[in-house]
């Protein structure tokens, strides 16, 4: 396969972002806007009038600029969700709802509820990204300007708290002249976007007319379903397994390392070594170039 097809078939690949615009229109300071695209520069020239077609909510505010957006979610409905308790912090059962108001469209309470978000039980396991689109400074800034409850740092400290989310800053231009591709804002195991493309494309062709089993239970894998599999991450690597087998084998060792009680299991794994090269694997990764392969192969 060659890098040009590569590019393209990458192009096709959707990412969900969940982002945060402010409006910098003079009259609307400190005004914000959460949604969910899956391109968000396309998105944006219809917030502002550019393009034709949705965003009627943010016509009477324009322009608006991004301030940042989350992605790595699992699955478009992941996506959604996240969206839904950004937007309705009163609501949400994700958080403490109560210091949260209705209708509250300040850029500060989008920040505070999304650090809340972050934070939480529900989103703190999972290894989402965060793309900062302003300087830093000036986050920190609004994060030092906000009336956080007693005895908790800075905005921008509480970011990196949670300790599986990667965060990264800078314009559209400049990753795209660094990574070739708008959504690669971050490597995985130190891999872009499209090296791992590459290697999944590469395993994929190598296993696909071997009857493949899955390494953990030992049945047969089912090649063309894509969303039942996973491969590792490690180049070299070749251990596949179902979905399922990974996800138990993961969430089993967690709770034997951690003691929980049956009560606060978890659902969703959050790392785990890999079974062959013993190589540390994150869920969200795992999962994000399972969408990734299937996306590429068809
Ligand atoms: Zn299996
Ligand atoms: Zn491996």
């Amino acid at each position: 396969m060659s890098e040009h097809s590569i590019r393209n078939l990458n192009k096709r690949y959707e990412l969900d972002v969940v982002y945060l615009l402010r409006s910098a229109n003079p009259k609307y300071v400190n005004y914000a806007y959460v949604g969910t695209t899956p391109n968000p520069q396309k998105r944006l020239r219809m917030h502002n009038g550019e393009l034709a077609a949705g965003a009627k909510k943010t016509e009477s505010k324009r322009p608006w600029e991004y301030v940042l957006f989350v992605y790595g979610f699992p699955s478009k409905i992941a996506a959604y969700q996240f969206e839904w308790a950004w937007q309705n912090p009163h609501k949400t059962r994700h958080i403490d709802s109560l210091p949260y108001q209705k209708n509250d469209y300040r850029v500060t309470t989008k920040l505070q509820v999304l650090n809340d978000l972050l934070n939480s039980k529900s989103y703190c396991r999972w290894p989402l990204h965060l793309h900062i689109m302003i300087p830093c400074d000036e986050l920190a800034a609004i994060g030092r300007s906000l009336h956080l409850r007693a005895n908790t740092p800075p905005l921008f400290d509480l970011f990196k708290l949670q300790k599986n989310l990667r965060i990264t800053q800078g314009s559209f231009e400049k990753h795209y002249i660094d990574t070739g591709n708008i959504y690669s804002f971050a490597n995985i195991n130190g891999m872009s976007k499209d090296d791992r493309c590459a290697d999944q494309y590469h395993k994929f062709d190598m296993v696909k007319r071997r009857n493949p089993t899955c390494r953990l239970c030992g049945e047969a894998l089912e090649i063309k379903n894509h969303k039942s599999y996973i491969t590792c991450l490690t180049p070299a690597c070749l251990m596949m397994s179902h979905i399922i087998c990974l996800a138990d084998k993961f969430i089993s060792e967690e709770i034997s390392e951690h003691q929980c009680t049956s009560r606060d299991e978890p659902l969703l794994p959050v790392s785990g070594n890999c079974p062959d090269c013993a190589n540390t694997l994150c869920w969200g990764d795992l999962i994000d170039t399972m969408h990734l392969r299937k996306a590429l192969i068809r």
